[in-house]
C-alpha cells in the first residue's frame, strides 16, 4: 500500500540544494533527525519512504546509516521523485544458472594471488580518501582506469571513465561477448570512500570499498590474462558516489536504459576482507535474487573451498539495489554476518592492516567472481601463448639436463 501525501517533519526555510532520497522505514527517525535543515515526507510504502531533505545533510544521514543500521549505502537518491516512486526498469533475459566449465574455470583459479589483491588495496587505501567530490576521489578513478588498461591484452576489450557529474568518475571495464554479446553480466563495487569530514577527510577506505575494487581486479587480470572470450559480454564496473546514495550505479543504470542494454546478472562486491563470523561468504537474501543467490551457493561449493551463509543488509545497503530495483537478479555476497562486520569503516581505521593483511579473504571472494564471471559468461580461454610455451619447454630441457648430470656425477 502506498500513501501519497507530503508532511513537512521539521521547519526548515526552503532547501539550498534539494536532495530526492528513499529509504528504510526502520531508518526515517534517524534520518529526521540527522537532517539539520528539515526533512518533507514525499511518499510511503510497505519497505521505503521516499524524502526530501538538503544536500548539505547527505554525509550525516550516510554516517547514520551505517552506524545505526550497518548500512554502507542505506539510502537511493534519484533525480525525480517520478524515478523514485517509479524506478527504471532495464531489459533482462532469464538464464539458465548451469555449472559445465570447470576445465575453464579451474585453469584460472590457481592464479590468483591474495598478495596481488592485497598490494592493490594498500594502494587505493594510500590515497587521501576517495569521496566522489575530491580531487583524490577523481585520482582514484584515473588510476584504477590505468590498472585496468593495463589488463587489456587485445583490441575490443576497453576500459571508460564514465562521467556522471562529480569529480570522481565511475571506471567500466568491458569483455565483450563472442555470440550473445548483447546480453550483459555486471561484476562491481564502490570506488569512494567516506568518513566525518567529506571532502579533507582521512578516509582509507581499505575493507570498504578498496578490498572489492582490489578483488574486482584481480578477477579482470586473470582473466584477461588467460585470454578469455566469453560468449556474452562481461562489464567489470568500479561505481563512484556509492556512500552518498548510490549515485554511480544509479547512472550507470539510467545510461544502460537509454542503451537498452539487457543485463541478464549482477555481483556486487562491497566489504570481502574482513572475517567477522564463523563463516567466510555470506549472502544477503534481501533485495537480491533468490534464484542467482541459489547459483552462487552452487559456485562456492564447487570452486572456492569456502564456507557460506545466509544473512540480510536492510535497505539499499549497497549497489546490487540499484539492479535489483531495475529488475536485474543482483546478489551481494559479504565479508561477515552484517552484525560482526568490520567496525572500523568510514573511520581513518579503515587499513589494511586492521581488516586482513593478506587478503586471503579476499581471495575466496575472487574465486567466487571468477567462477561467477565464466560460468555464466561461458565462452572459453585463449590458446596459451608460443611465449608460455616456450617457457614450459625450457624449464623442461634444464631439469632433464639437471638430472642427467647429477646421474653423470
Ligand atoms: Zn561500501
Amino acid at each position: 500500500m502506498r500513501l501519497a501525501f507530503v508532511v513537512l517533519l521539521a521547519a526548515s526555510t526552503a532547501s539550498a540544494a534539494p536532495a530526492i532520497i528513499s529509504i528504510g522505514n526502520d531508518a526515517l527517525p534517524t534520518t529526521v533527525a540527522a537532517a539539520h535543515h528539515g526533512l518533507g515526507l514525499l511518499d510511503r510504502e510497505r519497505d521505503a519512504s521516499v524524502v526530501v531533505v538538503d544536500d548539505a545533510d547527505l554525509p550525516e544521514i550516510s554516517e547514520e546509516m551505517h552506524h545505526a543500521f550497518h548500512r554502507c549505502g542505506g539510502m537511493i537518491q534519484s533525480p525525480s521523485l517520478d524515478e523514485a516512486l517509479h524506478p527504471i526498469q532495464l531489459r533482462s533475459t532469464a538464464v539458465d544458472y548451469t555449472l559445465d566449465h570447470a576445465a575453464a574455470v579451474d585453469a584460472v583459479l590457481p592464479q590468483m594471488k591474495a598478495t596481488t589483491i592485497a598490494k592493490t588495496i594498500g594502494e587505493l587505501s594510500a590515497m587521501q580518501n576517495r569521496y566522489y567530490k575530491s580531487a583524490s576521489g577523481a585520482e582514484a578513478s584515473n588510476w584504477l582506469a590505468e590498472r585496468w588498461r593495463s589488463f587489456a591484452t587485445r583490441p575490443g576489450v576497453t576500459v571508460q571513465l564514465v562521467d556522471h557529474g562529480y569529480p570522481q568518475k565511475s571506471v567500466v571495464l568491458t569483455i565483450p561477448g563472442t555470440t550473445r554479446a548483447g546480453e550483459v553480466i555486471v561484476i562491481g563495487g564502490h570506488l569512494d570512500s567516506i568518513a566525518m569530514g567529506g571532502l579533507s577527510a582521512n578516509a582509507p577506505g581499505a575493507d570498504d570499498d578498496a578490498s572489492g575494487i582490489a578483488t574486482l581486479t584481480e578477477i579482470a587480470r586473470v582473466l584477461l590474462a588467460n585470454d578469455y572470450r566469453p560468449e556474452r559480454t562481461i562489464k567489470f564496473i568500479a561505481y563512484e558516489a556509492e556512500e552518498v546514495g548510490l549515485l554511480g550505479s544509479q547512472a550507470i543504470v539510467r545510461d544502460f536504459k537509454r542503451a537498452n542494454t539487457n543485463v541478464v546478472g549482477a555481483l556486487q562486491l562491497d566489504m570481502t576482507n574482513y572475517r567477522g563470523s564463523n563463516k567466510d561468504i555470506w549472502l544477503m537474501k534481501d533485495f537480491t535474487s533468490a534464484a542467482q543467490n541459489a547459483f552462487l551457493v552452487k559456485l562456492i561449493e564447487a570452486y572456492t573451498g569456502a564456507t557460506w551463509g545466509m544473512d540480510a543488509c536492510g535497505y539499499a545497503c549497497s549497489d546490487h539495489a540499484s539492479w535489483t530495483r531495475a529488475g536485474v537478479p543482483a546478489s551481494m555476497p559479504f565479508e561477515s554476518r552484517m552484525a560482526d562486520r568490520n567496525k572500523h569503516i568510514h573511520t581513518g581505521k579503515d587499513t589494511l592492516a586492521l581488516s586482513n593483511g593478506e587478503a586471503t579473504h579476499a581471495l575466496a571472494f575472487a574465486r567466487l567472481g571468477v567462477a561467477y564471471a565464466i560460468e555464466l559468461g561461458k565462452g572459453e580461454l585463449g590458446e596459451h601463448d608460443s611465449h608460455q610455451l616456450w617457457q614450459l619447454l625450457a624449464l623442461g630441457l634444464l631439469g632433464a639436463a639437471g638430472l642427467l648430470s647429477r646421474r653423470a656425477s
